[in-house]
């Protein structure tokens, strides 16, 4: 076995359908007496059913959160939780909403209790961002990471199906590329085998039955793990290049994510042999980049860049800003491979 660092997350987890009636006790183990509950605005039902529940222990809502974290709403948020006096944020949401906590607690010492209801993993990583004028800054922060983690799968019933699958491969790619990180540990190899089989697994069946709960159940448990890959152990080109596509071309992230993610593990595939075997294991598949093409595809995601938004001018761009700053990668990334990968994600093309 090679040398290796692993640092355990200091999250506290509750997991399990009605995970969510432990919420006063959480609170309470936290110190927490006024909290300021995160949502976006079609989330609000939610949250306005959770403050109700905690009375004088809610200081407010606020519900504007934003796909990747806007300056203005970060601000906003800041300022109501200044103004009501909050001394916790609950992110009651998907990585948008737990994306503007991590905020909150940056710049405020807020501590995070996060309730997911998508499968992304933000609420186990120390990475926050925002954006302003166009540019995504991202930054890596211990303080930001939530104390403690709800996961309660009957709050994910409600994500459809579509946004169900696309939010799962996004978790699935956390996991994949923590297993060929240059920082890589066998800890995280095994949530990260873990994690791709339970939500490759559950997947289908959410298709198939959006509110059976066991498969939100080991989906939730599938996100857990990979969460916890991504904040764990460093990432590589699929992570760069969907970062590059979503911030440059303002490109759906999740869906990104699912597109990008069988071209990147072929891109890889010879110089991560190892780490592709444990990914095509965990998927049921022959190979891992056309076994993540096909779970995308057979559960009705879209597998074209072409199919959600992005102009065939704009693949040069994207490889040009791809380049700019050079970062770890198994295989050197070059600019005519680079292409290839970017023109085989436009048009949905199947690995080969
Ligand atoms: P999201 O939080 O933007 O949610 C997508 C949509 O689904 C929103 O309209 C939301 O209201 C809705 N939604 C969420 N949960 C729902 C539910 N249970 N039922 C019905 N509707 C629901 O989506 P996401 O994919 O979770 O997050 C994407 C953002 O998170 C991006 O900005 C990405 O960069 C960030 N992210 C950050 C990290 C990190 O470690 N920092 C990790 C993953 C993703």
């Amino acid at each position: 076995m090679k040398p290796f660092v692993y640092t355990p997350s200091p999250a506290r987890v509750v997991f399990g359908t009605d995970a969510l009636t432990h919420l006063e006790r959480e609170l309470d183990l936290l110190g927490a007496r006024k909290a300021l509950v995160l949502c976006t605005p079609p989330q609000r039902p939610k949250a306005l059913a959770l403050a109700d529940r905690l009375g004088k222990m809610c200081a407010g809502i606020y519900d504007q959160a934003e796909m990747h974290v806007p300056a203005a709403i970060a601000a906003a948020a800041c300022d109501q939780a200044r103004s009501v006096g909050a001394d916790i944020a609950i992110a009651l949401g998907g990585g948008s909403t737990i994306g503007l906590a991590k905020i909150l607690a940056r710049e405020l010492g807020l501590p995070i209790l996060a309730i997911p209801t998508t499968y992304a993993g933000s609420e186990m990583t120390p990475i926050y961002a925002t954006t302003d004028g166009g540019l995504k800054q991202t930054g890596k922060d211990v303080r930001v990471l939530p104390k403690t983690v709800i996961y309660d799968p009957a709050l994910t019933l409600s994500l459809p199906a579509h946004l169900s699958i696309t939010s799962g491969i996004n978790a699935i790619a956390h996991a994949a590329e923590g297993l060929y990180a240059q920082d890589a540990n066998p800890v995280m190899a095994t949530f990260a085998e873990q994690g791709i089989r339970a939500l490759s697994q559950a997947l289908p069946r959410i298709v198939r039955n959006p509110v059976a709960i066991d498969a939100r159940s080991d989906a939730l448990y599938g996100a857990w793990m990979c969460g916890t890959v991504l904040g764990s152990v460093g990432m590589a080109l699929h992570h760069k290049l969907c970062h590059t596509l979503g911030g440059s071309f303002n490109l759906p992230h999740a869906e990104v994510h699912t597109i990008v993610l069988p071209h990147a593990l072929r891109y890889n595939e010879e110089a991560a042999p190892d780490a592709m075997q444990v990914v095509a294991r965990a998927l049921g598949a022959r190979n891992a980049a056309q076994g993540c093409f096909d779970l995308a595809r057979d559960n009705g995601a879209p597998v074209s860049l072409r199919d959600i938004g992005m102009h065939r001018a704009d693949l040069d761009k994207a490889v040009a800003i791809a380049l700019e700053k050079p970062y770890w990668n198994p295989r050197p990334i070059k600019a005519a491979p680079l292409r290839e990968l970017l023109e085989a994600a436009f048009e949905g093309i199947r690995p080969r």
